[in-house]
């Protein structure tokens, strides 16, 4: 990774134009789609003018934006480039070429955003009754976890815990799937044995879905502590130690043939349900 990159632009004031994928600076950005690259560098590309314009006004740090020739001149492109000149980041215009063997798509979107990743730890998070976490352990599908990032999101979940080997968050396909909710839920990874010492430690629900959960998963009171939601790996489910260490081990009836619902779908279930009381349409409130 070049100098450049990692530490943002030392060309304040100035776009740099690049046409040609040999540039070393695109080759960093580039090589962002190996996870080994983005944990060295602790930074990961999100695509969309939409996505940065939010990203950058939750307060995440920006290293270098990229954007197509074509939107040279636009409004808000100039805004967002001014913003990460003004916060010290590097200003790439680039042309389609570039821009989508950037992506690895044919019809690219304009602007890329490369920003540092995030990190939440265990004990920053509140623990207070109106909050709802998502313990995943060992998730291996991106799509899965980004679609989970995005629900948790949507449902007003405060956070996703990410627990022993997962599949990168900050992965171009999971932050894809996530729609823009990458940058709005906190995230978090441990073992599950500092998850279950931080469990011990804090007063919780931790509800745990299990195919042999004895309880319905709409029998839990869900209301009176914070409610933290454990699902299991997409083929094994969850190891004994963390199903043992669940208040409730709770099952979602099934008909049919199916014999497990997808990680996500199971999880979208269990968070609309564990946050029924608190969400209501705006029109309601
Ligand atoms: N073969 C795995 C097993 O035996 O657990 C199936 C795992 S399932 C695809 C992935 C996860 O989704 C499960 O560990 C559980 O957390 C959740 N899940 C899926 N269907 C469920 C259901 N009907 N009730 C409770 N949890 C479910």
């Amino acid at each position: 990774m070049t100098e450049e990159l990692r530490r943002g632009a030392h060309r304040v004031g100035q776009v740099k134009e690049v046409t040609s994928l040999a540039n070393p600076i695109v080759k960093d950005i580039k090589a962002l789609t190996n996870k080994k690259d983005r944990e060295q560098s602790g930074t990961f590309m999100a695509e969309g003018l939409k996505l940065v314009i939010d990203a950058l006004e939750l307060g995440w740090t920006i290293r270098t934006l990229v954007y197509a020739k074509a939107a040279k001149g636009k409004p808000l492109v100039e805004q967002v480039a001014a913003k990460t000149v003004a916060r010290g980041g590097l200003v790439l215009e680039v042309s389609e070429k570039v821009l989508s063997s950037i992506t690895r798509r044919d019809n690219p979107q304009m602007v890329v955003g490369i920003f540092d990743q995030k990190w939440a730890r265990l004990p920053d998070l509140e623990l207070t009754s109106d909050k709802t976490y998502v313990s995943l352990d060992r998730v291996r599908d991106p799509g899965n976890l980004g679609t989970i990032i995005r629900t948790a999101d949507a449902a007003g979940a405060s956070g996703v815990i990410l627990l022993g080997e997962c599949t990168d968050p900050f992965s171009l396909e999971t932050v894809r799937a996530t729609m823009g909710s990458i940058f709005a839920v906190p995230l978090v990874r441990a073992t599950a044995e500092e998850f279950l010492a931080w469990r011990k430690g804090g007063a919780m629900e931790l509800v745990a879905t299990h195919l042999a959960g004895a309880a319905d998963y709409r029998s839990v009171d869900y209301t009176k502590n914070p409610v933290v939601l454990l699902m299991g790996n997409e083929q094994s489910g969850l190891p004994d130690l963390l199903a043992k260490a669940a208040d409730r081990l709770v099952r979602i009836p099934q008909q049919g043939r199916a014999d497990s619902l997808n990680l996500a779908v199971a999880t979208a279930v269990m968070l609309f349900e564990a946050r029924r009381h608190l969400l209501v349409l705006e029109d309601d409130e």
